[in-house]
Protein backbone atom coordinates (compact mmCIF):
# COMPACT_ATOMS: atom_id res chain seq x y z
CA UNK A 1 0.00 0.00 0.00
CA UNK A 2 1.52 3.03 -1.09
CA UNK A 3 -1.34 5.87 -0.07
CA UNK A 4 -0.73 7.09 3.55
CA UNK A 5 -4.36 8.26 3.80
CA UNK A 6 -5.29 4.70 3.25
CA UNK A 7 -6.39 3.74 6.94
CA UNK A 8 -7.99 0.31 5.95
CA UNK A 9 -7.54 -1.46 2.48
CA UNK A 10 -8.91 -5.17 2.06
CA UNK A 11 -7.90 -6.71 -1.20
CA UNK A 12 -10.22 -9.42 -2.91
CA UNK A 13 -10.83 -10.96 0.31
CA UNK A 14 -12.76 -14.21 0.42
CA UNK A 15 -14.37 -16.09 2.97
CA UNK A 16 -15.87 -19.41 2.69
CA UNK A 17 -17.87 -21.44 5.98
CA UNK A 18 -18.22 -24.77 4.57
CA UNK A 19 -20.42 -24.50 1.62
CA UNK A 20 -21.26 -21.08 2.71
CA UNK A 21 -19.56 -18.13 0.98
CA UNK A 22 -19.90 -15.39 3.42
CA UNK A 23 -17.26 -13.06 1.25
CA UNK A 24 -16.36 -12.91 -2.14
CA UNK A 25 -13.68 -11.14 -3.56
CA UNK A 26 -14.50 -8.14 -1.50
CA UNK A 27 -11.92 -4.82 -2.07
CA UNK A 28 -12.48 -1.64 -0.03
CA UNK A 29 -10.16 0.77 1.14
CA UNK A 30 -11.15 3.74 3.52
CA UNK A 31 -9.27 7.09 4.08
CA UNK A 32 -8.43 8.97 7.47
CA UNK A 33 -11.15 10.22 8.61
CA UNK A 34 -14.14 8.38 6.46
CA UNK A 35 -17.13 7.65 8.29
CA UNK A 36 -18.04 4.49 6.00
CA UNK A 37 -21.26 2.64 6.35
CA UNK A 38 -21.28 -1.01 5.95
CA UNK A 39 -25.09 -1.87 4.72
CA UNK A 40 -26.25 -5.12 4.67
CA UNK A 41 -29.23 -7.54 5.25
CA UNK A 42 -29.10 -10.15 7.97
CA UNK A 43 -26.14 -12.95 6.68
CA UNK A 44 -24.72 -10.35 4.11
CA UNK A 45 -21.41 -10.57 5.52
CA UNK A 46 -21.10 -8.07 7.60
CA UNK A 47 -19.66 -9.87 10.55
CA UNK A 48 -17.48 -11.64 8.45
CA UNK A 49 -16.29 -8.64 6.85
CA UNK A 50 -15.62 -7.26 10.75
CA UNK A 51 -13.79 -9.77 11.78
CA UNK A 52 -11.25 -9.81 8.96
CA UNK A 53 -10.71 -6.15 9.54
CA UNK A 54 -9.99 -6.52 13.16
CA UNK A 55 -7.89 -9.27 12.97
CA UNK A 56 -9.44 -12.02 14.61
CA UNK A 57 -8.94 -14.67 11.67
CA UNK A 58 -7.26 -14.54 8.61
CA UNK A 59 -9.47 -14.59 5.21
CA UNK A 60 -8.94 -17.68 2.98
CA UNK A 61 -8.07 -15.23 -0.07
CA UNK A 62 -7.16 -12.12 -0.35
CA UNK A 63 -4.92 -9.59 1.93
CA UNK A 64 -5.82 -7.02 4.77
CA UNK A 65 -3.73 -4.27 5.65
CA UNK A 66 -4.63 -1.81 8.68
CA UNK A 67 -2.38 2.02 8.51
CA UNK A 68 -0.18 0.52 6.26
CA UNK A 69 0.26 -2.90 8.18
CA UNK A 70 -0.74 -6.58 8.19
CA UNK A 71 -1.61 -8.38 10.62
CA UNK A 72 0.96 -11.22 9.98
CA UNK A 73 3.77 -9.03 10.24
CA UNK A 74 2.40 -6.55 13.23
CA UNK A 75 -0.68 -7.18 14.58
CA UNK A 76 0.33 -5.75 17.88
CA UNK A 77 0.99 -2.40 16.71
CA UNK A 78 -2.28 -2.69 15.01
CA UNK A 79 -4.32 -3.56 17.89
CA UNK A 80 -3.10 -0.88 19.95
CA UNK A 81 -4.46 1.67 17.66
CA UNK A 82 -7.93 0.18 16.92
CA UNK A 83 -11.30 0.55 18.41
CA UNK A 84 -13.53 -2.35 18.06
CA UNK A 85 -17.47 -2.28 19.43
CA UNK A 86 -18.75 -6.11 18.28
CA UNK A 87 -21.87 -6.98 17.77
CA UNK A 88 -22.89 -8.78 20.70
CA UNK A 89 -23.09 -6.78 23.90
CA UNK A 90 -19.37 -7.46 25.30
CA UNK A 91 -19.42 -6.09 28.74
CA UNK A 92 -19.49 -7.05 32.32
CA UNK A 93 -23.19 -6.90 33.60
CA UNK A 94 -22.25 -6.98 37.48
CA UNK A 95 -19.24 -4.30 37.16
CA UNK A 96 -19.98 -0.86 37.47
CA UNK A 97 -19.45 1.31 34.17
CA UNK A 98 -16.19 2.60 35.43
CA UNK A 99 -14.95 -0.72 36.89
CA UNK A 100 -15.04 -1.65 33.06
CA UNK A 101 -13.49 0.97 32.08
CA UNK A 102 -10.53 0.74 33.79
CA UNK A 103 -10.39 -2.68 33.34
CA UNK A 104 -9.76 -2.18 29.72
CA UNK A 105 -7.36 0.84 29.87
CA UNK A 106 -5.47 -1.63 32.07
CA UNK A 107 -5.62 -3.91 29.07
CA UNK A 108 -4.11 -0.85 27.35
CA UNK A 109 -1.01 -0.63 30.08
CA UNK A 110 -2.90 2.59 31.34
CA UNK A 111 -3.52 3.22 34.78
CA UNK A 112 -3.74 5.63 37.64
CA UNK A 113 -4.21 9.09 36.75
CA UNK A 114 -3.63 8.70 33.06
CA UNK A 115 -6.38 5.80 33.28
CA UNK A 116 -8.58 8.15 35.10
CA UNK A 117 -8.19 11.08 33.02
CA UNK A 118 -8.59 9.15 30.13
CA UNK A 119 -11.79 7.61 31.19
CA UNK A 120 -13.04 10.91 32.59
CA UNK A 121 -12.81 12.27 28.87
CA UNK A 122 -14.59 9.29 27.27
CA UNK A 123 -17.56 9.53 29.47
CA UNK A 124 -17.94 13.25 28.58
CA UNK A 125 -17.86 12.52 25.29
CA UNK A 126 -20.49 9.67 24.88
CA UNK A 127 -22.18 11.70 27.92
CA UNK A 128 -22.10 8.93 30.44
CA UNK A 129 -20.42 10.85 33.43
CA UNK A 130 -23.53 10.66 36.11
CA UNK A 131 -23.71 6.94 35.32
CA UNK A 132 -20.47 5.85 35.85
CA UNK A 133 -20.58 4.47 39.62
CA UNK A 134 -23.97 2.04 38.46
CA UNK A 135 -23.60 -1.12 37.75
CA UNK A 136 -24.06 -2.27 34.31
CA UNK A 137 -26.53 -4.43 34.61
CA UNK A 138 -29.04 -1.36 35.77
CA UNK A 139 -28.22 0.91 32.65
CA UNK A 140 -30.44 1.13 29.93
CA UNK A 141 -29.89 -1.40 26.53
CA UNK A 142 -28.76 2.49 24.78
CA UNK A 143 -26.60 3.42 27.51
CA UNK A 144 -24.70 0.53 27.35
CA UNK A 145 -24.06 0.29 24.25
CA UNK A 146 -22.45 4.02 24.71
CA UNK A 147 -20.31 2.80 27.44
CA UNK A 148 -19.05 0.18 25.05
CA UNK A 149 -18.41 2.68 22.29
CA UNK A 150 -16.66 4.68 25.56
CA UNK A 151 -14.46 1.46 26.59
CA UNK A 152 -13.63 1.46 22.84
CA UNK A 153 -12.05 4.73 22.65
CA UNK A 154 -9.98 4.62 25.71
CA UNK A 155 -6.77 3.73 23.85
CA UNK A 156 -7.91 6.74 21.37
CA UNK A 157 -8.15 4.52 17.92
CA UNK A 158 -7.49 5.96 14.76
CA UNK A 159 -9.93 3.52 13.09
CA UNK A 160 -12.85 2.31 15.12
CA UNK A 161 -15.09 -0.60 13.86
CA UNK A 162 -18.42 -1.46 14.63
CA UNK A 163 -20.49 -3.99 14.17
CA UNK A 164 -24.41 -2.88 14.51
CA UNK A 165 -23.94 -0.45 17.52
CA UNK A 166 -27.57 0.21 17.41
CA UNK A 167 -28.72 -3.17 17.20
CA UNK A 168 -31.76 -3.93 20.02
CA UNK A 169 -32.08 0.03 20.74
CA UNK A 170 -35.16 1.81 20.58
CA UNK A 171 -35.12 4.84 18.27
CA UNK A 172 -34.70 7.56 20.49
CA UNK A 173 -31.41 5.58 21.88
CA UNK A 174 -30.14 4.49 18.26
CA UNK A 175 -30.30 8.69 17.42
CA UNK A 176 -28.33 9.38 20.29
CA UNK A 177 -25.49 6.47 19.66
CA UNK A 178 -25.77 7.59 15.62
CA UNK A 179 -24.53 11.27 17.24
CA UNK A 180 -21.93 10.14 19.59
CA UNK A 181 -20.12 8.49 17.13
CA UNK A 182 -20.25 11.13 15.03
CA UNK A 183 -18.73 13.27 17.23
CA UNK A 184 -16.34 11.27 18.16
CA UNK A 185 -15.00 11.82 14.34
CA UNK A 186 -15.75 14.86 14.43
CA UNK A 187 -13.62 15.56 17.31
CA UNK A 188 -10.81 13.24 17.31
CA UNK A 189 -10.68 12.79 13.29
CA UNK A 190 -11.37 9.06 14.13
CA UNK A 191 -11.80 6.81 10.49
CA UNK A 192 -14.99 4.63 11.03
CA UNK A 193 -16.48 1.87 9.99
CA UNK A 194 -19.67 1.02 11.17
CA UNK A 195 -21.49 -2.19 9.98
CA UNK A 196 -25.78 -1.86 10.25
CA UNK A 197 -28.65 -3.19 8.79
CA UNK A 198 -30.63 0.15 8.96
CA UNK A 199 -30.30 2.42 6.00
CA UNK A 200 -31.41 5.87 7.74
CA UNK A 201 -28.99 5.46 10.20
CA UNK A 202 -26.12 6.24 7.47
CA UNK A 203 -27.83 9.27 5.95
CA UNK A 204 -24.83 11.03 7.76
CA UNK A 205 -22.10 8.76 7.00
CA UNK A 206 -19.40 9.91 4.34
CA UNK A 207 -19.94 6.65 2.02
CA UNK A 208 -22.06 3.88 2.00
CA UNK A 209 -21.16 0.47 0.68
CA UNK A 210 -23.96 -2.15 0.15
CA UNK A 211 -22.88 -5.93 0.88
CA UNK A 212 -25.42 -8.81 0.05
CA UNK A 213 -24.57 -12.36 0.46
CA UNK A 214 -21.13 -11.76 0.26
CA UNK A 215 -20.50 -9.17 -2.58
CA UNK A 216 -20.71 -5.62 -2.68
CA UNK A 217 -23.08 -4.41 -4.69
CA UNK A 218 -23.42 -0.36 -4.77
CA UNK A 219 -20.94 2.32 -3.31
CA UNK A 220 -21.30 6.17 -2.85
CA UNK A 221 -21.90 8.76 -0.94
CA UNK A 222 -25.61 8.89 0.38
CA UNK A 223 -26.48 11.86 -2.11
CA UNK A 224 -24.25 9.38 -4.85
CA UNK A 225 -27.28 7.11 -4.03
CA UNK A 226 -29.87 8.39 -4.21
CA UNK A 227 -28.89 10.57 -7.41
CA UNK A 228 -28.23 7.00 -9.36
CA UNK A 229 -31.60 5.56 -7.92
CA UNK A 230 -33.23 8.82 -8.44
CA UNK A 231 -34.99 8.53 -5.03
CA UNK A 232 -36.14 10.86 -2.16
CA UNK A 233 -35.08 8.82 0.98
CA UNK A 234 -32.28 6.52 1.10
CA UNK A 235 -34.97 3.55 1.80
CA UNK A 236 -35.74 4.17 -1.95
CA UNK A 237 -32.63 4.18 -3.03
CA UNK A 238 -31.50 1.23 -1.74
CA UNK A 239 -34.70 -0.90 -3.06
CA UNK A 240 -34.20 0.76 -6.59
CA UNK A 241 -30.75 -0.21 -7.23
CA UNK A 242 -30.82 -3.73 -5.55
CA UNK A 243 -34.33 -4.54 -6.42
CA UNK A 244 -34.01 -6.15 -2.72
CA UNK A 245 -36.24 -4.07 0.30
CA UNK A 246 -34.93 -6.69 2.71
CA UNK A 247 -32.93 -4.14 4.51
CA UNK A 248 -35.20 -2.23 6.91
CA UNK A 249 -35.67 1.40 7.20
CA UNK A 250 -35.61 2.89 10.59
CA UNK A 251 -38.96 3.37 12.28
CA UNK A 252 -40.11 6.21 12.41
P1 LIG B 1 -24.01 -10.44 8.76
O1 LIG B 1 -23.15 -9.94 9.88
O2 LIG B 1 -24.11 -9.48 7.63
O3 LIG B 1 -25.36 -10.86 9.25
P2 LIG B 1 -22.27 -12.77 8.77
O4 LIG B 1 -20.91 -12.36 8.41
O5 LIG B 1 -22.57 -13.00 10.22
O6 LIG B 1 -23.32 -11.73 8.14
O7 LIG B 1 -22.64 -14.09 8.00
C1 LIG B 1 -22.43 -14.26 6.59
C2 LIG B 1 -22.77 -15.69 6.19
O8 LIG B 1 -21.83 -16.58 6.79
C3 LIG B 1 -24.13 -16.14 6.67
O9 LIG B 1 -24.64 -17.01 5.68
C4 LIG B 1 -23.84 -16.89 7.95
O10 LIG B 1 -24.81 -17.86 8.21
C5 LIG B 1 -22.48 -17.50 7.65
N1 LIG B 1 -21.64 -17.64 8.86
C6 LIG B 1 -21.19 -16.64 9.64
N2 LIG B 1 -20.43 -17.09 10.63
C7 LIG B 1 -20.40 -18.43 10.50
C8 LIG B 1 -19.77 -19.49 11.22
N3 LIG B 1 -18.99 -19.26 12.28
N4 LIG B 1 -19.97 -20.74 10.78
C9 LIG B 1 -20.73 -21.01 9.69
N5 LIG B 1 -21.35 -20.06 8.98
C10 LIG B 1 -21.20 -18.79 9.36
MG1 LIG C 1 -23.55 -9.46 11.80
Amino acid sequence: MTDIETVLALNTITKTYGKTTALKDVSLSIKKGEIVGLLGPNGAGKSTLFQIAAGLFAPDGGSVNVFGMTYQGQAAQILTRLGVVFQARAIDLDMTVIANLRFHAALFGLGGKSAEARIADVAALLEITDLIKKPVRTLSGGNQRRVEVARALLNKPDLLLMDEPTVGLDPVSRQLVVRHIRDVRDRNGTTILWATHLIEELAGADRIIMLRTGEIIQEGTPAELLARAGAATLTDAYIALTGAPEVEATPA
